[in-house]
């Protein structure tokens, strides 16, 4: 059988390891060059020559040369776009828009396959690993950047774009608006990455107590209980809660809330864990709102904030609208108005006004 070689390129560490059959024949790790592309490049092809030779230097097998070249997969972060075979989406930014199989397919002279690293992983756990057999894995990875991979019965979920799973580009919701939270990479403000990742706590860390240290250091001085100045700290209140279950097939579960609002007079237990139900309706109001009333994808027309305000304004209005009458009609006839598909309504009124409501 020939050699098999897989390679994780990470964002502070290469490693590669080489299976024969099933065995695990030789195992490598390098740092990775950070920023710089063309010394990525040659740290992976000098990784799998070192791997190669470790296996050929242990084979018994007389001439190593009549051996087939190793095959190569290598999990990346980020993936490479579907349109364009260029890497996207990576914390390793340095590959970002670089056509990173094309350039070590030439310099390693055979085909490799690139995968996302997430993916890799989570199909790994998926196949033997944490998940094995569940049918549906989400696959969570918090180390240089966070990432994730979801597995449906054995397959993994690319989706259109490639970045099925990556819940790390989501911006955290905040607890005061004034804290917009760090520019990500990405473009976006206060993604869960630039707090949740390794360099994102140290980042946070030394923002606020102006002491730069390694993430595992922090954790350790955290479980000392080492002292933080007052004004650095933030107190945060956990509220655990039992919600019973439901439907009587045992799925009931344990919640537990980590909230800033330390006031337990002002905003008691039970109040924060009614309002933190509550929030799943106001996010079902947001979906309704971008997605069917604006359209995915759909940017605001307006070219001043004032304007912007306005027509935000405009759409909370028909929303709110379309809301009401949908709640009135269902009650008229007599059933639960969450039955009543916003969609649906406004694919109806849109057959009814034309297609450009709202206006
Ligand atoms: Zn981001």
């Amino acid at each position: 059988m020939s050699l098999r070689i897989g390679i994780d390129l990470g964002g502070t560490k290469i490693e590669g390891i080489v299976l024969d059959g099933n065995r695990e024949a030789a195992r490598l790790r390098v740092g990775t060059p950070r920023d710089d592309y063309e010394a990525t490049l040659a740290a992976i092809v000098r990784l799998t020559a070192s791997l190669e030779t470790a296996v050929n230097a242990g084979s018994r097998i007389p001439d190593p040369g009549s051996r087939p070249g190793a095959t190569i997969g290598i999990g990346i972060p980020g993936t490479i776009s579907p349109v364009t075979g260029l890497v996207k989406n990576a914390n390793s930014t340095w590959l970002i828009g670089r056509p990173l199989q094309r350039d070590l397919e030439h310099r390693l002279r055979r085909p490799i396959r690139i995968a996302n690293d997430a993916n890799c992983f989570a199909m790994s756990e998926a196949a033997d690993g944490a998940a094995a057999g569940a049918n549906v894995v989400f696959g969570v990875i918090a180390g240089t950047g966070v990432g994730g991979g979801i597995v449906v019965d054995g397959r993994i979920i690319n989706g259109a774009n490639g970045i099925s799973g990556e819940w790390g580009h989501n911006p955290l919701p905040w607890a005061d608006a004034e804290d917009e939270g760090r520019v990500c990479y990405c473009g976006k403000h206060g993604c869960i990455e630039t707090y949740l990742s390794g360099p994102g706590l140290a980042a946070d860390h030394e923002r606020r107590t102006g002491v730069r240290l390694l993430p595992p250091h922090i954790v350790e001085a955290a479980g000392r209980g080492d002292d933080l100045e007052e004004d650095q700290a933030r107190y945060v209140r956990a509220i655990e809660y039992q919600v019973p279950d439901r439907d009587g097939n045992g799925t009931g579960e344990r919640i537990i809330l980590i909230t800033t609002i330390t006031d337990w007079r002002a905003a008691p237990a039970a109040g924060l864990a009614r309002a933190y139900h509550q929030r799943w309706e106001h996010e079902g109001g947001n979906a309704q709102l971008k997605t069917y009333l604006r359209g995915p994808g759909r940017v605001l027309r307006s070219q001043s904030p004032a304007m912007a305000g306005q027509e935000i304004w405009g759409y909370l209005l028909t929303h709110y609208a379309i809301s009401a009458l949908a709640c009135a009609a269902a009650t008229a006839a007599g059933i639960d108005p969450d039955r009543v598909k916003f969609k649906r309504t406004v694919r109806i009124i849109r057959r009814a006004v034309g297609p450009a409501f709202p206006p």
